[in-house]
Order: structure tokens, then sequence, then C-alpha cells
């Protein structure tokens, strides 16, 4: 059997019929070189929130199995327009729903979870030469239903793949050359990272750099899999593949304790849920049993009310509204007006001198903070939207994590 190599093309890599045909042209060029592909595909540029707004043009609150049903439809024309190109360049291609690659997952719709893979169908294509061409982000849960993985989840297609399948490394191909100390998009000049392990990459994912979904860096770090993230247009421009950040297992330093990255979630709601009793531990409960899981929480009696406050992804909104409701919450608020701002990097959280540096900074930025947590990989507090960006170049400034001149 050749080395089999798993590659991910990102929604902007495949925006438009031109780049599908570069991307072809890419993977047949691999193939020449003796390798087996299987290219796992995201939606063409912006279709899966395009499709996320058609179903709410119909209706406030879509029914999750349906909305899974729309969205995966995003990746169905994504994989078979791929397949159809590399076939016009001479390649034998097939491609594969997430089901029919055997992709099992949870039942939870819109965030699902890989449970196994059963990927039969993918061998046999592979073994007969032919390139598989998987949709990213789904899957199929027991009962036969079409999931979705959660928002940017076809990194975790692939890596999951690329570990079930034993491939030689997989490749992340995105709009950047690889991963920044912060967001390149939203801080010009900041370093791109050669290298990160696993547990860095997983903190700055979850915190909100977007680049990898943070379930694809748990899988591979289980698995030890090397995972390559690439920009496309380096990769055509160089056939060397240009610069690339590699995630694996990087060697501890002794004590020496760095700021690696920074990272910005907007996309967190704070919730203050006022009760008649305290009935918190129940309230959290039915919350996970719902699938909603706080990043952050606190209760205090004030007067008259218990009150939760929870600090949320915003999409959990409408789900923890209805569960306040079904506890007797009597007053329900939304606060929009926080980012999550994380300084990320190995024994960041335990450092008084590096929490000293950061005081430092908010204190000269006139900040105020709110729900500061520290652990040994990071440091995370609220901050006030508007004073976010400037926080975070005198943070990235502080911390050398700018490129030098
Ligand atoms: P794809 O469609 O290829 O999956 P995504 O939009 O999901 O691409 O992820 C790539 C984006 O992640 C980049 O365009 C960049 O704006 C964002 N990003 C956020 N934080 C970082 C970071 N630390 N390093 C690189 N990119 C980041
Ligand atoms: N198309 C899906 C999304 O936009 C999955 C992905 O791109 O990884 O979230
Ligand atoms: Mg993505």
């Amino acid at each position: 059997m050749k080395r089999i190599v798993v590659q991910k093309f990102g929604g902007t890599t495949v925006g438009d019929p031109e780049k599908i045909k570069l991307v072809a042209k890419e993977i047949s060029d691999l193939t020449d070189l003796g390798y087996s592909i299987v290219a796992v595909v995201s939606a063409m540029g912006e279709q899966t929130d395009d499709l996320i707004k058609l179903a709410r043009s119909v209706s406030e609150n879509p029914d999750s199995r349906e909305l899974d049903m729309l969205v995966s439809v995003g990746e169905r024309i994504s994989i078979s327009l791929l397949s159809m190109a590399l076939k016009n360049l001479g390649k034998d291609a097939i491609s594969f729903t997430g089901s029919q690659a055997g992709i099992i997952t949870d039942c939870n719709h819109c965030d699902a979870r890989i449970l196994r893979i059963t990927p039969g169908r993918i061998k046999e294509s592979l073994e007969s030469g032919k390139i598989a061409i998987i949709a990213g982000f789904q899957g199929v849960s027991e009962k036969k239903e079409i999931t979705t993985l959660g928002r940017g989840g076809s990194d975790t297609s692939a890596v999951a793949l690329a570990c079930v399948l034993g491939a030689q490394f997989c490749d992340i191909f995105t709009d950047v050359d690889g991963v920044f100390c912060a967001d390149p998009k939203l801080m010009e000049g900041t370093k791109l990272l050669s290298e990160i392990g696993y547990e860095e990459m997983m903190e700055m994912a979850y915190l909100g750099a977007k680049v990898m979904h943070p379930r694809a860096v748990e899988i591979a770090s289980r698995y030890g899999l090397v995972v390559r993230v690439k920009n496309i247009d380096n990769y055509f421009k160089e056939k060397s593949g240009g610069k690339t950040t590699l995630i694996k297992n990087t060697p501890p330093s002794l004590e020496g304790v760095t700021v690696k990255g920074l990272t910005t979630d907007n996309e967190i709601i704070l919730v203050s849920a006022y009760f008649e009793t305290d009935d918190s531990l129940r309230f959290l409960r039915y919350l996970s049993e719902n699938n909603v899981n706080a990043k952050n929480f606190s209760s205090e009696k004030s007067e008259k009310y218990f009150r939760l406050t929870l600090l949320l992804s915003s999409r959990q909104l409408n789900a923890a509204r209805e569960a306040a409701k079904v506890f007797g919450c009597v007053r329900f608020e939304v606060s929009e007006d926080f980012s999550l701002v994380s300084l990320v990097g190995t024994g960041s959280g335990n450092s008084p001198e590096i929490m000293g540096r950061l005081f430092s900074i908010l204190m000269n930025n006139g900040s105020k903070i709110n729900m500061l947590s520290a652990s040994e990989v990071k440091v995370s507090f609220l901050l006030e939207k508007e004073k976010a960006s400037s926080v975070l170049k005198d943070l990235a400034y502080e911390f050398g994590l700018f490129e030098e001149e």
C-alpha cells in the first residue's frame, strides 16, 4: 500500500471554481509523487454562513436536526466539484459524504463528536488507486441522522481520518501562513510560529484562535499525529510548501516561561439569571444535559434574588434562556460588551512576573477586567470590547510577539 497523506482544504481555498481547479492540480501532482491522497474539503467560501442565514430566514431558532441536514449540503457541493475537477485532469477520484466515509458520531446535532470511523470504503478506493474526497464537518449518528461537528469542524474530520488511516502526515491548507502568535488578520506583524506543542495549540484553539478546530488538536495529541498548517497560496508558489507551522509534541523547557500567543474570543456572552431559590447545581446539571457548558460561573445572593452569572458561547444563548425558564427565572440579562482575552504559554498562569506585567499593561490602558482565571498554560479575563485591540497590541509588544523589523 502506498503512503497515505490526508490534506484538508478550508473554505477559502475552494472558494470558487478556479480555486477548486488549482487544488485539484495540487492533489494530482502529489499522487504523481506516489502518495495515496485523502482530501477533506470544507464548503466553498462563506457557504455555511449563507446556509445558516437561509435557515434563519424561515425560523428564528432553526431545529438543529434540520439545520444539520441543510448545512451538510455545503460540503457535498465542494467534494463533488473537486472530484469532477480531478477526473478532468485524468485522475480517478471519488467523493464521499461523512456518512459514506464511515464517520459515526453521537446525536448532538450541530456539535456532534466522532465516536468511531469505519473507513472501509475509503480504504477500498485507495487500494484501487482512487483519490478519496471526503466531506468535512459531517458524520452520521447511530440513529442514521446526518450530524455536523460544530463550526470549523472539517479540521477535526481530517485529523481523525489521518489518525485512523495511519496517514504519513496531515496538512491543513488555509488562507494564512500557519499559526501566528495572534490572529494575523487582527494584528499584522506578529510572529509565525514554526512549531507549537499540542497543549498550547489546544488552549489557543479553545480560547478563540480559529485557525484550528480545538477538537482536531485534541485528537492529534492523543495519537501523536504531526499536523502541518499551511497557506495554500505559498504552496502554489513554491512547491517546497513554503512557510508552515508544525503542531507536534515539543520538548518541554525546564523552567523558562514564555507567552506563546494571544487570543480573543468575541463570540461570548455574559448571562445573569435571577431566581427566587438557590438551585444552581441542578440548573448547571440541566444545562450540561442540554449540551451547554459554561466557561465560567459564579453565584451570589442579592437582596431579593439569587443571581447566577454565566460566561457562555453566544450560540448557547437560546438553550440557556430556555433552561432558565424551566427553573422559574424571574429576570434574564445578557451582555455582549466583553471579549475574552487570553495569554497562552506554558507556565504563564503560574508566573507572578507575567501576571505583574499583564496588570501594568491593563492599568496603562485604563482597562477594567472581570472573571480572571489562570492555569498552568494560560491566563484569561473579560475585557470591554472597545479596549481589546489596544490592550492586545500592547501585550504583543510587551511579550515580544511582533516580528523584528
Ligand atoms: P479555513 O476556512 O481554512 O478553515 P478559518 O477561517 O477557519 O479557515 O481559519 C483561518 C483563520 O484563522 C485565519 O484567516 C485567521 O484570521 C484566523 N486566526 C485566528 N487566530 C489565528 C492565529 N493565531 N494564527 C493564524 N490564524 C488565526
Ligand atoms: N463549513 C464548515 C464551517 O464553515 C466547516 C469548516 O469549514 O470547517 O464551519
Ligand atoms: Mg477552519
